[in-house]
């Protein structure tokens, strides 16, 4: 996504990092399915410590282009696999201050209105104070 339209007539604009109207999410359901990354992760390693790297990488991502990439951009590709097929984003109007979340995986929104004026830098960063 990068722009989004709101009933207001704002237009949410998606297309830098750390903007302060957006969000990632994880569905409850998917927390376990995420976590599987650990399992990737120490198979890979293992596979590293056995002289099986490039046969584990093939087989694993389907493409020997990993082959001259460090272990860390392996790793996190294998992280990176998991936020995209699990995580979901949501957008807060800087405007009216309606929460529009991803439907699934689509490239749909379901547009919430708040009930009070508590929304201004909801998604703020609780690593920027
Ligand atoms: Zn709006």
């Amino acid at each position: 996504m990068s722009k989004l339209g709101c009933i207001c007539g704002h237009t949410i604009v998606d297309q830098t990092d750390n903007i302060i109207y957006k969000a990632h999410f994880v569905r409850d359901q998917d927390k376990e399915a995420i976590g599987e990354q650990t399992t990737d992760i120490e198979a890979f390693i293992e596979a590293v410590r056995k002289g099986q790297r490039d046969k584990w990488l093939n087989n694993y991502f389907g493409s020997d282009i990993y082959k001259t990439l460090t272990d860390a951009t392996v790793v996190n590709d294998i992280i990176s696999r998991y936020n995209v097929k699990f995580e979901s984003e949501m957008f807060v109007c800087q405007n009216c201050g309606r929460i529009k979340i991803q439907k699934g995986n689509e490239n749909k929104f379901v547009s919430f209105l708040p009930e009070d004026n508590q929304w201004l830098g909801i998604f703020k960063g609780l690593s920027r104070t």
